[in-house]
């Protein structure tokens, strides 16, 4: 790969976030994976002097449904750029009064309510247990969360269990009850399997949430529709690129962190028995662990 399409921080951009605004010289990329082609298109440039490869998750235009999101793919892409660590960004609905529309939110804790989405790079040749306790980078999240207040100009808030539905559909209102009595923060359709597959390809990752709407439990807002959405993520985009901006000038290069070691215990298949087939596939994903 040319030096120039390699990059060191990911950004995947969700609904209403298809262009990263300030990347300098960026170039287009399609990056050959097992998995797929990731969505596309796949943007290599620089922002604030440092190699960021950007990518929308649903497509520019918005034509990939949440479900069908190749996430194994574009985690994989990234992962093959050299990239070490990435920011999923998100609209989400807020299941609390206090995280209002237009607040960012750095999510701490997921829980994966989708149904049947390829999940895992590994299976059948390689069973593989990855440690999921905290899903997001706990150094990351930090940083994010400091740069959003830095950047942002709107409210921060530095935690909250976000839950994963497969959509396409939005909630209804007995599902929006039961995810507060379940004590979930907001809910969005795209952060698993994002940050499994992140973990599993030993990166860095953490959420950067726009609340959008209310989702539809609140007697005092309206119910969400998908032009709220839009409309809200619109006017707030800025507030997300800000902080990733302020994010990315301040990241360590070649950070220390477990999430990049993450499969160091995680492997329970006798390595000697994986099958070449299996080791050739997943080369850049397992390679320095199968090879001592
Ligand atoms: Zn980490």
């Amino acid at each position: 790969m040319a030096k120039q399409e390699r990059a060191e921080i990911g950004v995947i951009g969700g609904s209403g976030l298809y262009d990263l605004a300030g990347l300098e010289r960026p170039e287009v990329v399609r990056v050959p994976t097992p998995f797929g082609a990731h969505s596309g298109p796949l943007v290599v440039g620089e922002l604030r002097g440092r190699r960021v490869a950007f990518l929308p998750r649903h497509g520019r235009g918005h034509l990939v449904p949440p479900s069908a999101i190749p996430a194994r793919a574009n985690v994989y892409a990234l992962k093959a750029l050299g990239v070490t660590q990435v920011v999923g960004v998100s609209a989400v609905g807020s299941l609390r009064a206090d995280y209002e529309p237009g607040h960012l939110v750095v999510p701490h804790q997921l829980v994966d309510w989708t149904k049947g989405r390829a999940s895992t790079f590994f299976g059948e040749g390689l069973v593989v247990h990855v440690s999921l306790a905290d899903p997001y980078c706990l150094r990351l999240r930090a940083d994010l969360a400091d740069a959003a207040r830095a950047a942002a100009n709107t409210p921060v808030h530095d935690s909250g269990t976000y839950i994963c539905m497969e959509g396409p559909q939005f909630s209804t209102r007995a599902e929006s009850e039961l995810y507060r009595f379940l004590k979930m923060d907001v809910i969005g359709m795209t952060a698993a399997p994002e940050a499994k597959l992140a973990r599993e390809a030993e990166l860095c990752y953490a959420g950067l949430a726009l609340v959008t709407d209310y989702d539809c439990w609140h007697s005092g807002a309206e119910d969400v529709d998908a032009d709220q959405v839009s409309q809200v993520m619109a006017r707030n985009a800025e507030a997300a690129v800000n902080t990733l901006a302020a994010l990315i000038e301040k990241l360590p290069a070649d950070p220390e962190c477990p999430c990049r070691n993450a499969l160091a215990h995680a492997i329970i298949t006798d390595r000697t028995a994986v099958p070449q087939v299996v080791r050739d596939q997943l080369e850049l994903l397992i390679g320095g662990h199968l090879s001592h």
